[in-house]
C-alpha cells in the first residue's frame, strides 16, 4: 500500500486524513484524498509491551495454575525451555514475531529468559522480521557479576520473574546492575497474590507487569513512584485472574497492553483489544489510549530507548461509519501495512 485516506486516530479522536508513502515513509496530510488506494482507519501501530515469545512452541494446555505452568524454576514452561531444540524454538518464535508483523505491531517488549543464549535465539529469530524487539532477558539464576555485563551488552533491559521467586537481595543486585549499564529494569508484580510493595518498588523497575492484586493502597504507591503497568487480560483469563484496570486508571497510572505467554494467548493485540474492551467496565476511550498511545508512552520512556516511529502507521480498511467499533472488531484480514521495508530502523541511543 502506497496511499490510505479515511479517519486517522489522533488525541483521543478521529480527524479525517490521509497518508501518503514519500520515500519510503508514510507521510500524513489533513482532510481526505482522492484515488487514495485504501479508505479505512489509520492508526498509530500498537506497541506489544509484553511477550515471552520463547514459549511459542509449547502447546497450550487445557488448564494450569501459574505455579505448575510458568513459575521458576520448575513450571511446565521453564522444564521444556531447558530441553527444547534451539531451531524449534526459533522457528516458533519467528512465527509469532511474523504474525505480529503482519497486524501492524511496530514494537514487542519481550522477557525473554535462558540467560544471553535466550537473547541470541532471540536476536536470530526476529532478524528480517521488519519489526524491531525489546528485549528484555534474565539471568540463568541468580545474580553472577560476569554473567550480567554479558548479558546487558546485548539486551535492552531486564524482565524478571517476581519478588515471590527470587531472594530479594540478588533481584536488588541485578536491577542496581541493569540501571548502572543505563538499561531498564521490569519486574511481573502481584499476579496470584498481593506482594509487597515496598519490595518490588524499592527494585525501581521501569516497569510492572499484571498487578493483578495489586488493593488501591499498592495502586497508589506505583502511581507516585511514577511506574506503568502492563495488562495482560487473556492470560490472566486462562488463570482465573482479572486485574481491576478502572481502578489502576483512577490512580492515575499509565496502563499499557501486552499479550504474555505465547504458549496461552496469541501475540495478537488486536484480540487483545478486544478483551479489553469487553470485560473491564473502560470507556472507548481509554481503551483506545491504552492500546494506540500508551505503548508508546512507555517505550520511550525505558533508559537506552527512542523511537523514531512517529510515523508508524497502519491502516484498517474499514467504512467510516463507526470507526471506534470497527477498530474494537477489526480482523487480521483487514489490516493493511504501507510498503516500507522495515518500521522505526534507527532507534536505539
Ligand atoms: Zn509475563
Amino acid at each position: 500500500m502506497k496511499s490510505a485516506s479515511g479517519l486517522l486516530y489522533r488525541n483521543g479522536g478521529f480527524i479525517e486524513a490521509h497518508v501518503v508513502l514519500k520515500n519510503g515513509t508514510p507521510v500524513i496530510g489533513e482532510g481526505l484524498l482522492e484515488n487514495a488506494e485504501i479508505t479505512g482507519i489509520i492508526l498509530p501501530m500498537p506497541i506489544n509491551c509484553h511477550t515471552h515469545l520463547g514459549d511459542a512452541f509449547i502447546k497450550r494446555p487445557e488448564r494450569a495454575t501459574v505455579e505448575e505452568l510458568v513459575a521458576p524454576p520448575d513450571g511446565l514452561k521453564h522444564r521444556m525451555l531447558a530441553a527444547v531444540d534451539p531451531e524449534e524454538q526459533i522457528t516458533a518464535m519467528m512465527g509469532a514475531i511474523d504474525s505480529m508483523a503482519s497486524t501492524g505491531i511496530s514494537h514487542y517488549i519481550d522477557f525473554r529468559e535462558g540467560g544471553l543464549e535466550g537473547a541470541r535465539r532471540l536476536l536470530l529469530a526476529s532478524r528480517a522480521s521488519g519489526i524491531n524487539p525489546v528485549i528484555f532477558g534474565r539471568p540463568l539464576e541468580g545474580y553472577v557479576p560476569e554473567e550480567m555485563d554479558a548479558l546487558l551488552k546485548v539486551v535492552d533491559g531486564i524482565g524478571m520473574s517476581a519478588v515471590s521467586d527470587m531472594e530479594f537481595q540478588e533481584l536488588d543486585a541485578i536491577s542496581d546492575n541493569a540501571k548502572k549499564a543505563g538499561k531498564g529494569f521490569a519486574i511481573h508484580a502481584s499476579e496470584t497474590v498481593r506482594e509487597n510493595p515496598d519490595e518490588y518498588l524499592e527494585l525501581k523497575p521501569n516497569l510492572l507487569v499484571h498487578m493483578v492484586k495489586a488493593d488501591s493502597d499498592d495502586l497508589i504507591a506505583c502511581s507516585a513512584a511514577g511506574i506503568p503497568i502492563v495488562v495482560c487480560p487473556r492470560a490472566n483469563a486462562f488463570f482465573g485472574l482479572k486485574p481491576d484496570i478502572k481502578k489502576m486508571l483512577d490512580a492515575n497510572i499509565t496502563v499499557c497492553l501486552g499479550t504474555d505467554n505465547a504458549m496461552l494467548a496469541s501475540p495478537d493485540m488486536f484480540a487483545e483489544m478486544k478483551s479489553l474492551a469487553g470485560d473491564f467496565g473502560l470507556a472507548k476511550e481509554d481503551v483506545f489510549s491504552i492500546v494506540f498511545e500508551n505503548g508508546r508512552k512507555v517505550l520511550n520512556s525505558l533508559p537506552g530507548l527512542w523511537m523514531a516511529s512517529s510515523q508508524d502507521y497502519l491502516v484498517l480498511e474499514s467504512s467510516l461509519n463507526d470507526p471506534w467499533g470497527s477498530v474494537i472488531e477489526a480482523k487480521p484480514g483487514n489490516i493493511c501495512l504501507f510498503d516500507t521495508e522495515h518500521v522505526s530502523s534507527e532507534w536505539r541511543e
